[in-house]
């Protein structure tokens, strides 16, 4: 089936994207679960093989390719190691999307050119007070002359370990909720930045999770992203792309799963013959394959659209709820097919369904999805 929505080059580079995948990646994906490390190596590879540049313009040293390659190059990623995936995701749709969207040309030469030449990023909105209720943030950014002086904690902060920069929101304003918000670029290096804490998780193991803390950190005024007391826009608009992402993770888990339960039905033997001639298990597979490409035409249309600037509020949510959905129940159901086997840690189906967890709760649990898309049904 000829691919819509990429270019014959895009196409290309996709090819490339899956064949490391395939070939390099998944078969580290159990040892990057277990050590809760992803070898340096692996960076290394994916900056020499140029994933970082892909969507970066060329302008800032970039390819200057689609975001719907993104969000696919996520999808290929994700099927061998979620983990993995997280550090370009982190970087591109996290990182330097806010800066594309709304940083000064002085930050677009600054940050996106080293993006493109493979440095990691992160976001950094949640705090322990304020998960859900992003404008109920406390970490607060004083202005003294020239600079802004930050205070404050900033929990489970993707790639925290291996970023060389954060987009960091914070309170100019106080008393003014999301109207008093500031988002800056703070490199990881500033003094004052420390990290707390690394987090332990049940999923997306060797993705680097951290608490982050602010003692007295001196951003220069440059460093705002857009402007002044209008951050809350920022990190919103950041997360409408972020969540396409995400629902390519989910669909890239899922797909991951169901390769291998189709693998594994076609070979298992009960009552005389290969599992997979019981029309109950058929019935799965075909169930589980159309959830996911139905979450892929939500994800791929909410991805064509943001390429084209169009508001994809409501359809970055529905892509992340639905995917999300998608990918924990697939993930249920691949394990459910290796019986027994599927229970233990020999086989993926178990990583593949700790890792889909994760995409129903980060940026933005699935309630506040629906809360996203209801807000903008009844507008
Ligand atoms: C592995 C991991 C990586 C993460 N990476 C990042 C990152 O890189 N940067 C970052 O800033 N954050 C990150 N997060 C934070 C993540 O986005 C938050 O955990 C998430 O938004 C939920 O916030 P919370 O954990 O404080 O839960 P809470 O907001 O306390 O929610 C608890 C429960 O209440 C529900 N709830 C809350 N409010 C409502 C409501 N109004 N209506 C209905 N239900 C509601 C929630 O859906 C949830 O089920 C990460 C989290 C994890 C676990």
């Amino acid at each position: 089936m000829k691919d819509r929505y990429l270019t014959d080059i895009e196409r290309d580079v996709l090819e490339y994207i899956k064949k490391f995948a395939t070939d390099e990646l998944k078969p580290l994906a159990r040892e990057i679960d277990m050590n809760e490390k992803i070898p340096e190596s692996i960076i290394q590879r994916m900056r020499d093989l140029g994933f970082f540049s892909i969507y970066i313009p060329e302008k800032y040293g970039g390819n200057g390719l689609s975001f719907s390659l993104l969000v696919r190059a996520i999808e290929e990623l994700s099927k061998a190691c979620a983990s993995t995936a997280l550090v370009l995701d982190g970087a591109l749709t996290l990182f330097a999307e806010p800066i594309l969207m709304f940083g000064s040309e002085y930050l677009k030469q600054k940050y996106l050119t080293r993006i493109a030449g493979g440095a990691v990023g992160g976001l950094a909105i949640t705090e322990p007070g304020a998960g859900s209720d992003a404008a109920g943030i406390q970490t607060r950014a004083e202005k003294r002359g020239d600079r802004f002086i930050l205070n404050g904690d900033k929990i489970f902060i993707t790639n925290g370990r291996i970023s060389e920069f954060f987009i960091v929101d914070a309170v100019t304003e106080p008393g003014k909720g999301s109207k008093g918000i500031t988002t800056f670029v703070v490199d990881a290096n500033t003094p004052g930045l420390s990290i707390s804490r690394d987090i332990h998780k049940i999923g997306i193991r060797g993705s680097s999770t951290v608490e982050l803390v602010f003692s007295d950190v001196e951003v220069p005024e440059e460093n705002v992203v857009g402007e002044v007391n209008k951050g809350f826009k920022v990190v919103m608009e950041t997360l409408d792309a972020g969540r396409i992402g995400i629902a390519a993770q989910a669909i890239g888990i899922a797909q991951g799963a169901l390769d291998e339960a189709i693998e594994y039905i076609k070979q298992r033997k009960q009552f005389g013959r290969e599992i997979s001639n019981f029309q109950g298990i058929q019935f799965m597979i075909a169930d589980m394959a159309t959830k996911i490409e139905a979450a892929r035409a939500i994800t791929y249309e909410a991805a064509a659209l943001w390429q084209e600037h169009e508001n994809t509020i409501k359809l970055s949510s529905m892509a992340k709820l639905f995917a999300s959905d998608v990918a924990m129940s697939v993930t249920v159901d691949a394990l459910q097919l290796f019986g027994g086997y599927g229970y233990t840690v020999d086989f993926d189906a178990e990583r593949h369904m700790r890792d889909a967890k994760i995409t129903q709760i980060y940026e933005g649990t699935n309630q506040i999805q629906r809360l996203v898309i209801a807000r903008e049904l009844l507008k």
